[in-house]
């Protein structure tokens, strides 16, 4: 049963989210199925995750065995942690490896840059689609504090905006060994306010972020709503400008068009370079197949590469997980890679594209039939005559298609994952008891379906 939340969440949550929150969590089912209990590292996890995950895994359990659960968050007990070698006595609580020592202190790992020396300029490949950001990251990383500061990179998921930070810092380093560099994720940088806040530790959290050279801060769309944060962001920005520290940023968007981020963040944000990454043209995807296959010690021919590049279009994330099936096809069944061999592996994949409702699809099927606008299903409208489709079509896709809740979020205007989630419940609980909904719903899907 935790198994599959655990599962569940890995799909709805980012990786981010999902490798900081939810994978270092041990649970222990009662025998009789009426409780969960979750432990979890220290103090302060335990109320974030009360306060964001809680719900969720709640309702996500109820879900999965079909009754309520009461889901009960525990401190992991202490001896668990010190003593992992007594692991053993404790059969039924499974402790991973990698726990946070208990009460870790905010200001030792004061420098740990956080950087994946595996994410470089060298293995980056270079298309039309990145070529700006690229240059203007390389630019970065050799002269930093000059020219494009801030540097605003924006683009969909996957296509490698992570990938380029990593590479202007471990770059940077490579040059200036001594430089202080810090890559964090937006999320991360919101619970170290949040610590901060609760700790009574901001001296310290400015000493650590207004001293760096560097600050790499990844998915700043994360910030919306949050406040304390942001105002905390801005006095960073403001410190590390004013020391002609470098700042790099990414989003999923371009600054203005972030939601609920304070006005004079955006503008700041848009003061330097924004650049965009398009997804990779077809030369650059069947490139980056080619690069990644020899990366691997295997070979991959070009008509191949082709083929797979042809049939995987979106980004370079799902391009990666197709090369992972063809090479474990390849090895398994000790084979070489042919187009044949490709299209064995990529079985599923191939199959699930040809009959694919796409998102797209759904949006202007939903918006006709309630005669809105297709444009108000990425919009920020709230009156019901417009939220209501909107809500449909994002319990549609959902359903219809393969799409995470992120994923769905993201396609219609950047709607946090939450969202998206409520929409899914709120639609599906009214589907059983207005029929009238369940009748529209059903000509949806038929519509949908051809
Ligand atoms: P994003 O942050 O935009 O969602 P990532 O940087 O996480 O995307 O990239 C997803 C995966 O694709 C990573 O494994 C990354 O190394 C790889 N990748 C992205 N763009 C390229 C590229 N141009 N060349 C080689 N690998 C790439
Ligand atoms: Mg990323």
């Amino acid at each position: 049963l935790w198994q599959a939340c655990v599962d569940q969440l890995a799909q709805e949550l980012s990786e981010q989210q999902f490798n900081t929150w939810i994978k270092p969590l041990t649970a222990k089912v009662a025998d009789d199925f009426s409780r969960v209990t979750v432990f979890v590292a220290n103090r302060f996890k335990l109320d974030w995750i009360r306060a964001q995950y809680a719900g969720k895994i709640a309702s996500m359990a109820e879900k999965i065995y079909g009754q309520p659960i009461l889901i009960e968050l525990a401190l992991a007990p202490r001896e668990i942690i010190a003593r992992p070698t007594s692991l053993a006595v404790v059969s039924d609580v499974d402790v991973p490896r990698d726990l946070p020592s208990p009460g870790e202190d905010p200001a030792s790992s004061a420098f740990k840059n956080r950087l994946n020396s595996g994410l470089t300029f060298e293995n980056l490949v270079e298309g039309t689609a990145n070529r700006m950001a690229r240059a203007a990251a390389m630019h970065v990383a050799s002269t930093p504090g000059h020219l494009y500061n801030p540097l605003f990179i924006y683009g969909g998921v996957g296509l490698g905006k992570t990938h380029l930070m990593h590479a202007v810092g471990n770059r940077l380093l490579a040059d200036r060994p001594d430089a202080k560099v810090l890559y964090i994720h937006a999320e991360q940088f919101v619970s170290d306010v949040v610590k901060a806040y609760q700790r009574k530790t901001f001296d310290e959290f400015k000493e650590r972020y207004h001293s760096l050279d560097l600050l790499l801060i990844d998915d700043v769309q994360f910030f919306a709503n949050k406040d304390r944060t942001q105002e905390e962001f801005f006095n960073a920005f403001e410190a590390l400008l004013a020391k002609k520290s470098h700042i790099v940023m990414t989003s999923d968007t371009y600054p203005k068009g972030l939601a609920d981020i304070h006005e004079r963040l955006v503008s700041r944000f848009d003061s330097g370079l924004t650049v965009a990454i398009e997804p990779p043209e077809l030369e650059m995807r069947v490139a980056i197949l080619i690069n990644k296959a020899r990366a691997e010690s295997a070979e991959m021919p070009e008509e191949v590469a082709f083929f797979v590049a042809k049939n995987v279009r979106s980004n370079v994330r799902e391009l990666e997980g197709a090369l992972r099936k063809i090479l474990a096809y390849s090895r398994f069944n000790q084979k070489e890679i042919s187009i044949a061999l490709a299209r064995e592996a990529l079985r599923d994949l191939l199959s699930i594209q040809n009959r694919q409702i796409s998102v797209e699809n759904i949006q202007k099927t939903v918006a006709d039939y309630y005669k809105i606008k297709v444009a108000d299903m990425y919009s920020k409208k709230r009156p019901a005559s417009i939220a209501r489709p909107r809500q449909i079509a994002m319990y549609l896709a959902k359903e219809l298609t393969q799409k995470s809740l992120p994923e769905i979020g993201e396609l219609f205007g950047g709607r946090d994952h939450t969202t998206v989630l409520h929409a899914v419940r709120k639609i599906s609980g009214e589907r059983q008891q207005l029929t009238e909904l369940n009748q529209q719903l059903h000509v949806l899907e038929q519509t949908l379906k051809g």
